[in-house]
C-alpha cells in the first residue's frame, strides 16, 4: 500500500450484542457496511455479531426465550454491568421468565455471559482499528454498555460511538455523561454521520453534522442543515451480510438465516399517540417495489436464502402491492414478514399472501372505535375485523396486539371492548400489551391531555440501574402517575378474555380449519361456528337470508343493501343483522356490516 493511501485507510469495527434476534444478520451493520463500502474513501468496515456465539453458548431455544422477553435480556446484562444491583435484576428477570425456563439460573447465566464476554474480547483484533460502534436498539443497551466498557479497559485509545434506535439526542448525551468508555453518539440515521466521523477522527474533516454527539456538549433542537439522511433510499447500496456468514461458520452453527430488508424509512402515517418508534427518522422515504424485488434476488442469488423479513414500522402500500405482484411471478418459494397497517381489501391479502407474505404484524392496537380515534391510529374497528378476518381467509398468519390500559380509558371502551372480542373469538389471537410510555411518544410529550400527572422512571429500569446513574438517564421506556390503578382494575377481564382466546385456540382439534366457516350450498350456506367449552353449532341460511349474509362478505354500507335487496324493508334487515350479530357470525356498527365466517376452501 502506498503511504498516501495508508494514511488515508480506515478501519471501522461495527458490533451488534445481545439480544439481537439470533438467526438474524444485523441490518443495521450490513446497510452501514454496504454503504461505507461504496465510499471513495477506503474505509474497511468489519461487522461482528457477538450474539451468535452467545447462542451457541446458551443454545438456541434458550437464547430465543430471553431475546423474545427484553426485560429479561436487560436484567441479565445489568446484573454485570452493575454487580450491586444483580440481586435486583434477578428480580425482574425472574418475573419474564420465570420457573417453566428450565435449566440454568440467573446466576449461572451471568457466569456463561461474563465467561462468553473475556473469550470474545480474547479474539478481538482491533489492531489499527479507527473507531468501534455499536448499534443499539431494542434490548441492546445493557449488553453494549457492558462489552464498550470492557473493550475500553483493553485499548482505551480506540473511540467509541454509539447508534440506533435506542440511542435518542437525551438518552444518547446521558450515557456519554454517565458513561466514560463511550466518546461519541449518533442520534438518527447512522450511514453520513458516521462517515463524517471517520473522516473527521482521520483529520480529514470538521464534525458539522449536529447528530453526532460528543461529550460535554449540551444538546439543542437541530437546524435542518445540521440533519444529515440519505435523501433517496434508491441510492443505498445491497445490505453486506458476509461476516454474519462467516461467523456462523466459524461457530459451526447450521441454520438457515432470515434476512432482513427494507423497503422505507420513517412510517408513512406517523401519528399514534402512543408511538414513538420514528424518533430517528427526521422524514419518511421509501424504496420503489422494483429496486426491493432486485435486492430480495440479488440477496437470494448471494445468501441461498428464502426467508426474508421487511424491518420497515408499515410497509407502503402502493409499493408493497406492486412488490407482491412482482414475487407471486417469481417462481421462487419465498416467504416475508412484514408489519402493515390495516388493508381493506381480501384481494389485496390474497395477492400479497401469493406473493410470499404470510406472516404479519398488524398494527390492531384496540377494539374500541373511540380508543382507536383517541389513539389516533386512523382505523376503526370494522378496519381490524376486516383485517383479521381477510388475514384468516388468505391463510396469513396475522399477529397483533391489544393495548391495555390506555390512560384515560373508560368503562365503556372496556366493554366494547369485551363485546367485540366475542366476534374476534375465531380469529387468531392478538397479544395483551399492557400500555407503556414510550419517551418522545405524543402522550408523552403532552401527557396532562391523557390524565397524566407525572412521568416516572419505569420501576424495572428501578431495579436495573443504580439510582445515581438512572436519575441522569432519559430512557425510553418510562412509566406514569395518574389513573393506572384504576385502569389496571378496568382491564383485567379483557386481560383475562384473551387468554381464554389463546386457550381456545390452542385446544382446537382441527386448527387447518377455520373456527367459524361457511360451505355455500347454491341456494343455502351452512355455518359451521366453533365455541368454547361447548360443542360446534350449525346455522344454515336459505335464500334471501344466504344472499344478504354473502353480500357482506366484505364490509358493506346497510343502505346499499337496502337498494340491492329492495323486497326487505329497514325493520327487517335491522332485526336480521341484530340475529347475526348476537348469534356472533357478524359484526354490524351503525352504517355497515361484515359476515365474519370464512369460506371453507
Ligand atoms: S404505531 Fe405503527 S402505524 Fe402508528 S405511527 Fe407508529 S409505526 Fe406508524
Amino acid at each position: 500500500m502506498r503511504d498516501e493511501e495508508q494514511a488515508n485507510s480506515m478501519r471501522l469495527t461495527l458490533i451488534s450484542m445481545p439480544w439481537a434476534i439470533f438467526n438474524r444478520p444485523s441490518i443495521q451493520l450490513g446497510t452501514l457496511k454496504g454503504f461505507l463500502g461504496q465510499q471513495p474513501e477506503q474505509i474497511k468496515v468489519d461487522c461482528l455479531h457477538p450474539y451468535l456465539a452467545v447462542a451457541a453458548r446458551l443454545g438456541m431455544d434458550y437464547y430465543r426465550q430471553i431475546s423474545e422477553n427484553p426485560w429479561a435480556g436487560e436484567a441479565l446484562y445489568c446484573g454485570l454491568l452493575f454487580p450491586g444491583q444483580a440481586e435486583q435484576a434477578a428480580q425482574v428477570f425472574a418475573r419474564y421468565l420465570p420457573a417453566r425456563i428450565t435449566g440454568m439460573g440467573y446466576e449461572q447465566l451471568l457466569s456463561q455471559l461474563e465467561e462468553e464476554m473475556e473469550k470474545w474480547l480474547d479474539q478481538l483484533q482491533l489492531d489499527n482499528c479507527s473507531l468501534i460502534g455499536f448499534s443499539v436498539c431494542f434490548s441492546q443497551l445493557p449488553a453494549s454498555l457492558y462489552a464498550a466498557r470492557k473493550i475500553k479497559a483493553r485499548w482505551p485509545d480506540i473511540p467509541i460511538v454509539m447508534g440506533g434506535s435506542t440511542c435518542t439526542r437525551e438518552l444518547g448525551s446521558s450515557l456519554l455523561a454517565e458513561f466514560s468508555a463511550i466518546d461519541y453518539v449518533i442520534t438518527g440515521e447512522g450511514e453520513q454521520p458516521l462517515q463524517e466521523l471517520l473522516l473527521h477522527l482521520n483529520g480529514q474533516t470538521e464534525l458539522t453534522c449536529g447528530t453526532i454527539l460528543r461529550k460535554n456538549q449540551t444538546i439543542a433542537a437541530l437546524t435542518d442543515h445540521e440533519i444529515s439522511e440519505i435523501a433517496d433510499l434508491s441510492s443505498l447500496p445491497l445490505p453486506v451480510y458476509d461476516d454474519y456468514f462467516q461467523e456462523m461458520q466459524i461457530l459451526g452453527l447450521d441454520f438457515i438465516p432470515v434476512l432482513p430488508i427494507e423497503f422505507s424509512r420513517g412510517c408513512w402515517w406517523n401519528k399514534c399517540t402512543f408511538c414513538n418508534l420514528n424518533l430517528q427518522w427526521q422524514g419518511y422515504r421509501a424504496k420503489k417495489a422494483e429496486q426491493v424485488a432486485t435486492e430480495v434476488k440479488e440477496m437470494h442469488k448471494k445468501y441461498q436464502c428464502l426467508d426474508y423479513t421487511f424491518t420497515d414500522n408499515a410497509l407502503p402500500v402502493k409499493e408493497a402491492d406492486l412488490f407482491f405482484a412482482t414475487m407471486a411471478d417469481s417462481g421462487k418459494d419465498l416467504r416475508f414478514f412484514g408489519e402493515i397497517r390495516t388493508l381493506k381489501k381480501a384481494a389485496t391479502y390474497h395477492l400479497y399472501r401469493k406473493g410470499g407474505l404470510n406472516s404479519v404484524q398488524v398494527g390492531i392496537e384496540a377494539l374500541s372505535d373511540s380508543l382507536l380515534a383517541r389513539m389516533n391510529k386512523g382505523t376503526t374497528v370494522m378496519d381490524n375485523l376486516v383485517a383479521m378476518k381477510f388475514a384468516a381467509s388468505a391463510s396469513m398468519t396475522l399477529d397483533g396486539n391489544l393495548i391495555l390500559e390506555f390512560p384515560g380509558s373508560s368503562q365503556e371502551e372496556v366493554t366494547e371492548t369485551l363485546r367485540i372480542l366475542e366476534l374476534a373469538l375465531p380469529f387468531r389471537p392478538l397479544s395483551a400489551a399492557g400500555f407503556f410510555l414510550g419517551h418522545g411518544s405524543p402522550v408523552c410529550v403532552q401527557p396532562k391531555q391523557y390524565g397524566i400527572t407525572a412521568i416516572v422512571q419505569h420501576p424495572n429500569n428501578r431495579k436495573l440501574y443504580p439510582k445515581r446513574i438512572l436519575d441522569n438517564l432519559d430512557m425510553l421506556i418510562k412509566s406514569w402517575r395518574g389513573d393506572r390503578t384504576l385502569q389496571k382494575k378496568q382491564w383485567l377481564p379483557v386481560r383475562n378474555r384473551i387468554v381464554q382466546w389463546h386457550q381456545f385456540h390452542a385446544r382446537r382439534p382441527d386448527p387447518s380449519k377455520h373456527a367459524l366457516s361457511y360451505r355455500d350450498g347454491g341456494d343455502f350456506i351452512i355455518i359451521r361456528q366453533e365455541r368454547i367449552n361447548d360443542p360446534p353449532l350449525h346455522h344454515r341460511l336459505r335464500g334471501l337470508s344466504r344472499r344478504i349474509y354473502l353480500a357482506c362478505e366484505e364490509p358493506v354500507e346497510k343502505k346499499k343493501l337496502l337498494t340491492q335487496f329492495s323486497q326487505v324493508t329497514k325493520e327487517q334487515l335491522s332485526g336480521f343483522l341484530a340475529d347475526l350479530e348476537q348469534k356472533k357470525i357478524l359484526y354490524a356498527n351503525t352504517k355497515s356490516c361484515l359476515a365474519l365466517a370464512v369460506r371453507q376452501p
